[in-house]
């Protein structure tokens, strides 16, 4: 019978393929006894699924590495400590004699008492080890029992992730394997996971409760990432509409990329940047393809992430200048560490907090743990040497906080210049604005400030007080509210009384409903997740920015988000993308 269930749109598209639920127990495991003379047997099972894991892992890591890049390969390293750890491999090694039990069963046992007691450790180095030891007790366990291996393994077959949520660890080692989509429990448009689905450019939908619970793995899935809706079993009929849509949407984005040259123009002449947000370096090669010009947002935190160490000076040297050389003629900007909140770091051993996002995170750890920042800020001066770099700090909360950082760049410069290291001397030092209380104080920051770029996805959460990756409250999480677009307008006002430019780099402006009405507010560049690029730079080409302004001006005067919405309604464009009709 076929089900539906109603999430959260977070990458946009359709996708049809085979469930796959990761983290469940898709091994069913019985327990039986075995003979003394059994136990050497049951003991070399052991041993060779233990084997049989470790090839599985080390290919899976070689393939990442070539395909993705060292750094994400280097993840797989935890999974293969995991199978040399004591605490598991001698265990039950000592529970088969001990119980004379068979293995997949002790292991079981095993394996969920060491997850409990690694979920619950004080240390987040700790908590996080947990996932790594789920994963890798379900390859034990596929090897051991021979069960749904088959599925991953069969080539034919499209992988559609069921999760409760979608860690780094498991997007990165993503690209490899044949997934085509993904469905999570929890989650909102602008969590790690959804960020990550349009990154690799797969549909989405988040924010779905419990459709781990509803689905199993083997299950039939269409996901329509544009809709925010999971089809278990589809019929017949509703299966081939999909697939007929499906291979629409494949035409009309190939139709898209064909249009990656063009400038962002408006009709009556005016010149819009669009540029690409991305997460890791080998991203700027998906950025060109789509046209971007210039990265608008690096999020440099992705290069501490799943990993045991720091990296180090000398290896963020290197990925910013190849970021930053590979964007030449355009400009790069380097936002400095986002860590905290739901990104967290364990090597710095930072307590649990009640609320971390509004904890010790971007900014506020940087200054916390300076030596760590002075790293990052030598590795990007450095870089600034090798092409057009301008650094952004992330969470700005007012002009004192600014001064710190910037007093912190200053010795940096000074230290490179006593050690007569090249840097970029006009290197442009940008804040991010994403908190109301950077928002209301905007026009101080912008005298100290060289350019602002609006961080939405965290300015809605702060200003609405709704978690943004919490689904339960996802209905309040609106870009639409007025709140939102009076602190919009505000700070572009704020940036140009005192000449400096103004972007946006949160997920709202990679909406093509929304592209008029900020483009009318006077935001001077776009930056979006590099697939939206050629749709912003189309809607712009449509459109006046006179008209654009009047409309900036209407949907301003609305009292609530259902009348902005209506405003924007008549001028959304149809499917074919035509916005001539109204916004003439
Ligand atoms: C934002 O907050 O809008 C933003 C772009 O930063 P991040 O999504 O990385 O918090
Ligand atoms: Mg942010």
């Amino acid at each position: 019978m076929e089900r539906r269930y109603q999430g959260i749109a977070a990458s946009p598209g359709i996708t049809i393929g085979t469930a796959y639920l990761v983290g469940s127990p898709e091994v069913q495991v019985c327990k039986y006894r075995i003979l003394e003379t059994e136990i050497n047997k049951e003991l070399d099972r052991w041993q060779a699924a233990i084997d049989a894991t470790r090839r599985e892992i080390e290919s899976i890591k070689r393939r990442v590495a070539q395909e993705v890049g060292f750094k994400e390969a280097e993840i797989f390293n935890a999974y293969l400590h995991v199978l040399e750890d004591p605490l598991l491999v001698k265990a039950v090694g000592e529970q088969i004699r001990r119980q004379r039990c068979n293995v997949e069963y002790i292991l079981q046992e095993i394996a969920s008492d060491l997850v409990r007691r690694f979920t619950e450790a004080k240390n987040e180095y700790l908590r996080e080890r947990a996932s790594d030891i789920n994963d890798v007790v379900s390859r034990l366990l596929r090897s051991l029992t021979g069960q749904s291996k088959r599925l991953l393994a069969g080539a034919e077959q499209d992988i559609i992730m069921v999760a409760k949520d979608l860690a780094p660890a498991q997007t990165a080692s993503m690209r490899r394997e044949r997934v085509v989509g993904f469905a999570t429990d929890i989650g909102g448009k602008t969590s790690h996971a959804a960020i990550m689905a349009r990154s690799l450019e797969i549909p989405a939908v988040v924010g779905l409760k419990n459709i781990t619970d509803m689905v199993e793995t083997g299950d039939a899935l269409i996901v329509d990432g544009s809709a925010g809706m999971v089809i278990v079993k589809a019929d017949a009929k509703v299966l081939t509409q999909y697939r007929q849509a499906q291979q629409k949407n494949l035409q009309a984005s190939r139709k898209l990329r064909k249009l990656k040259g063009i400038t962002a123009v408006s009709r009556d002449g005016y010149r819009l940047n669009v540029a690409a947000n991305i997460e890791l370096p080998e991203d700027v090669r998906k950025a060109r393809k789509y046209g971007a010009e210039g990265v608008g947002l690096f999020r440099t935190e992705f290069l501490y992430l799943n990993r045991r160490d720091l990296p180090s000076e000398d290896e963020q040297f290197e990925a910013y200048r190849q970021v930053a050389r590979q964007s030449l003629p355009y400009s790069t900007i380097i936002r400095t560490m986002d860590l905290g909140g739901d990104k967290f770091l364990s090597r710095l051993g930072t307590s649990a907090e009640t609320n971390p996002f509004l904890g010790l995170r971007a900014i506020r750890l940087s200054l916390a743990y300076v030596e760590l920042f002075k790293t990052q800020l030598r590795a990007i001066l450095r870089a600034s040497h090798f092409g057009k770099i301008k650094i952004m700090f992330p969470l700005i909360s007012d002009v004192e906080e600014l001064r710190q950082a910037k007093a912190v760049l200053n010795e940096i410069r000074q230290e490179l210049r006593r050690r007569r290291i090249a840097f970029d001397k006009h290197m442009e030092t940008g804040v991010m604005i994403e908190l109301p209380s950077a928002a209301l104080t905007a026009d101080v920051l912008a005298r100290e400030a060289d350019f602002f770029s609006i961080g939405t996805n965290d300015l809605i959460q702060y200003t609405v007080a709704a978690d943004r990756i919490n689904e339960k409250v996802a209905y309040l999480y609106n870009p639409l509210h007025p709140a939102i677009l009076r602190l919009i307008k505000r700070i572009i006002e704020a940036g140009h009384n005192e000449r400096i430019w103004v972007g946006m780099c949160g997920e709202m402006a990679a909406d093509p409903h929304l592209t008029a009405l900020l483009f009318g507010m006077g935001l001077d560049e776009f930056s979006t997740e590099p697939s939206f690029i050629p749709q912003i730079k189309k809607v712009i080409r449509e459109i006046f920015l006179a008209r654009s302004r009047e409309l900036a001006e209407e949907v301003l005067a609305c009292a609530t988000t259902k009348e902005i919405e209506n405003c924007l309604q008549a001028q959304i464009p149809d499917k074919e993308g035509n916005h001539e009709k109204e916004v003439n």
